[in-house]
């Protein structure tokens, strides 16, 4: 894990490419937020995101999430879940997450609601788009997406906040900006057919948050240039 000094200095740099990418594209410093992922680091890591004045953190393994959670229970931060979630761990989920960002099938969906109302809670998702058709990638593929947003309006106990995406591994680079691209041009029509704002577009990690700004991504999430590389590879 790294010091305290090298994470500052890696925010710095973080918070001028992001920036950059924001002149570059004509967007305001402050229409893209910073979703620190702390996953695969110890809660050191989380410490340091909230004494640099960051409010949330993402996390992609409930078990590790809620471990971390309760070493920093006092801090007030908003724990996202960026990563797939299995049926049978959905329950603690809605537990530990104040959002959760990767919801990829109808039958999660459908349980988060019921799940949700039994906690007595309005939980806030995202849904997954896998915009980039990687086979590889979770996520609602495009041509499903508005029939998962139907049914997610009508959960009374989910809000959709908004879309999320990731772009596929090892294509060319213009692959991200055609996923992050499509990801947009899906939230604006269906933002329209149905009136409702789906203000969030979660899009963009340490590789490829330029072409997301420049896509119109409002939070990118980002572990690697915060933290340098991860122990052991996300799941
Ligand atoms: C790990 C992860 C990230 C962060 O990736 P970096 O390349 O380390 O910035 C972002 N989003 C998701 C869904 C992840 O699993």
């Amino acid at each position: 894990m790294i010091g305290l000094e090298v994470f500052k200095s890696n925010l710095e740099a973080l918070q001028a490419r992001m920036a950059a990418a924001c002149r570059a594209s004509g967007r305001a410093d402050d229409s893209v937020s910073l979703l620190p992922v702390t996953k695969n680091h110890g809660v050191e890591a989380v410490r340091y995101a909230y004494d640099a004045g960051l409010y949330a953190v993402g996390e992609n393994r409930v078990q590790e999430a809620a471990s971390k959670r309760a070493k920093v229970s006092g801090m007030p931060l908003r724990w996202e879940l960026i990563g797939h979630l299995q049926s049978n761990k959905a329950k603690e989920a809605v537990a530990v997450f104040d959002r959760i960002q990767s919801v990829d099938s109808l039958k999660l969906l459908e349980r988060l609601n019921r799940l949700a109302g039994e906690a007595g809670k309005c939980l806030p998702i995202l849904l997954q788009c896998n915009a980039g058709a990687d086979p590889r990638k979770y996520g609602f593929p495009v041509d499903a997406l508005e029939g998962a947003l139907e049914c997610a309006l009508g959960g009374e106990h989910i809000k959709v906040e908004g879309l999320m995406t990731i772009a596929p591994l090892d294509d060319a680079p213009e692959a991200a900006a055609d996923c992050f691209g499509r990801l947009r041009e899906l939230r604006d029509h269906l933002s329209a057919r149905h009136g409702i704002e789906l203000k969030e577009l979660s899009m963009g990690m340490t590789g490829d948050l330029e072409a997301a700004i420049a896509a119109g991504s409002t939070q990118i999430r980002v572990g690697t240039a915060l933290y340098g590389q991860r122990a052991y590879p996300a799941a």
